[in-house]
């Protein structure tokens, strides 16, 4: 005999499924009925029977064997993408009676379009215990990867259970082909929120983590045949954690199921919370269980059964009676925060929820449709009176009696004060900025002065009625810019910085009169525009003629003198060759 794991082991000992349990895996997949008109051939999915329709077949039509119905129905399509509608069933099997879809083969390609992945939980009472079994399960039909129309789904073990009162246990693989891991025990009841018995599809997650259940009557012959696991079955997609916990609290179960306090048991299934505060596991009638007494009892099973009064009731150490918790609680009271804040002002909770309850549904102020936002409003209310200097140390004051009113008035001077303080706030910055700059651009002046004589000795220059110079300032090429309406604005603070160098073309009758800007860039005239850089550039070219071209023998004369030195005489004016022509 081979070695075998524990798991193995575990797994081996579960019985196989039975005829019944595989057909209703199978009844979990869509039922078809494949159907061939040419031969009058029929193959159906739901009961698995292939067939030739006789003559007799066809005349013979009752209700429950309706042949022709199955014959004229039409070929239904399956979806082509997630905007189609998925093909309902449109007639009965003739065999089994269960409602399928019709499928015309000629018309189904390869039927690889049709496989389906289903996983199911089956369960069985088998030697003295509830076992469930997992399986990865599926159906195809395509008969190139050697399936028949009327096979059985495949069904992969991936998972076994063991469930008897006082210890649950479970091994589980990823994939079937894959060892059974360990067998996994829970043999005490649920400590520190975590079971550990987990559901067995974790592999493919991207298909959740759901399942059918099949065999749910078995429960029925076990010990666990109180615990409604009908219906708890709708209710929760983790079934084995639900068993598992009926292992240990069947009888707590069954009250709370009984009780309609399903939602207690699914927190404790689902997400391992016990509500300890108000349950006692350990204690099956439900007076003990929750450690009330008769009066508060039967109180609380007149209300909708809200775990959340009981645990209020509780926090509040039962000096509220339990129909004005449920109040609260039905009014969406926030406990957590409510208290907090109680704490927080010294207030006894009670006084504080009570205070807040006064004002849920009040028409005047919509906000608070619930003690939560009454909450919320009172926060709000307790902050800008708090930046207010109001006397909160005065109840009235604390606990205004038009909360709603109370809260405007307050938030109103809150905010125009806060707005008066950021206005203020504002005005120091710009002041601050501009005086920031007027500094900055004093030293600039200074530097620029010292840069402006260099310029001046290297640039300056004036002949034949034109002159160039220097601006005076960064201010002077702004101007410039905005009398041109042409770019050199963006130079002034790189000029003053001395990063480029602009000049001004004048006339010598109007130095002062904006009229053509230089780049300079050393000795070489980067460009040179007048108004609107001559009237823009278009296809046509431009408007105006180009100062370069127009000007030529005014600005060659002087760039060769830039050229040659910039020399000057002793009255400081430029020295020049004698021009062509002129008299020796
Ligand atoms: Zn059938």
């Amino acid at each position: 005999m081979t070695h075998m794991s524990e798991g193995e082991r575990f797994a081996s000992k579960a019985p196989p499924l039975n005829q019944a349990e595989r057909d209703a895996i199978n009844a979990l997949f869509p039922a078809y009925i494949f159907r061939r008109s040419r031969t009058d051939e029929i193959w159906t999915t739901c009961c698995r029977k292939h067939m030739t329709m006789s003559s007799e077949d066809m005349m013979l039509v009752t209700p429950e064997r309706n042949f022709p119905a199955v014959m004229w129905a039409p070929h239904q399509r399956e979806q082509r993408n997630r905007w189609d509608d998925a093909p309902r069933p449109s007639v009965q099997c003739p065999l089994c009676g269960r409602e399928v879809i019709v499928k015309e083969l000629g018309r189904t390609g390869k039927q690889d379009n049709l496989s389906r992945y289903r996983r199911a939980v089956v369960l069985r009472w088998y030697r003295g215990a509830l076992w469930a079994r997992a399986y990865d399960c599926a159906k195809h039909y395509s008969r190139d990867r050697g399936y028949s129309l009327t096979d059985e789904p495949d069904c992969k073990l991936v998972g076994v259970y063991r469930f008897k009162p006082g210890l649950a246990e479970a091994t589980t693989r990823c994939f079937w082909d894959y060892p059974f891991g360990p067998v996994v025990r829970q043999d005490g009841p649920l400590t520190k929120g975590r079971w550990n018995i987990h559901g067995p599809f974790y592999a493919n997650a991207e298909y959740g983590a759901g399942y059918d259940v099949i065999g749910l009557d078995e429960i029925q012959k076990s010990p666990f045949r109180y615990c409604m696991a009908e219906e708890a079955e709708g209710r929760t997609d983790r079934f084995l954690q639900y068993l598992t916990a009926c292992c240990f609290y069947p009888r707590q179960i069954e009250m709370l199921m009984k009780a309609g306090m399903g939602n207690v048991v699914i927190d404790l299934t689902d997400r391992g919370v016990k509500h300890a505060a108000v349950i006692n596991w350990d204690e099956a009638d439900p007076k003990k269980a929750f450690r009330l007494s008769r009066q508060d009892m039967k109180t609380f099973l007149g209300t909708n059964r809200d775990i959340r009064i009981v645990e209020l009731y509780k926090q509040l150490k039962e000096r509220i009676p339990l129909t004005e918790c449920a109040e609260w609680i039905s009014n969406g009271v926030n406990v957590k925060e409510t208290f907090r804040m109680a704490k927080k002002w010294g207030l006894p909770p009670e006084k504080l929820m009570r205070y807040l309850m006064g004002f849920v549904g009040c028409a005047q102020y919509g906000g608070m449709s619930s003690m939560g936002s009454a909450l919320r409003c009172w926060e709000d209310y307790l902050t800008a009176a708090e930046a207010m200097g109001y006397q909160l140390h005065h109840e009235n004051v604390l606990l205004p009696k038009n909360l709603g009113a109370a809260h405007d008035e307050a938030t109103a001077q809150h905010r125009e004060r806060l707005e008066r303080e950021r206005r203020i706030e504002q005005e120091r910055q710009t002041a601050q900025k501009l005086a920031d700059q007027r500094e900055r651009d004093l030293l600039m002046a200074d530097t620029y002065a010292e840069r402006k004589v260099k310029l001046e000795g290297k640039y300056s220059f004036e002949l034949d009625g034109y002159l160039i110079r220097i601006p005076d300032s960064g201010e002077e090429i702004l101007a410039e810019g905005r009398k041109l309406q042409h770019c050199v604005g963006g130079y002034a603070r790189r000029h003053m910085e001395g990063k480029v160098t602009i000049l001004f073309m004048r006339k010598v009758k109007k130095p002062d009169e904006p009229w053509l800007t230089i780049e300079m860039n050393g000795n070489r005239l980067v460009q040179i525009h007048g108004f609107r850089n001559e009237g823009m550039y278009t296809e046509k070219g431009r408007f105006a003629p180009d100062p370069r071209e127009f000007y030529r023998e005014f600005l060659d004369t002087w760039l060769d003198w830039l050229k040659k030195g910039s020399k000057r005489d002793e009255h400081g004016n430029p020295k020049l060759p004698r021009k062509k022509g002129a008299a020796a």
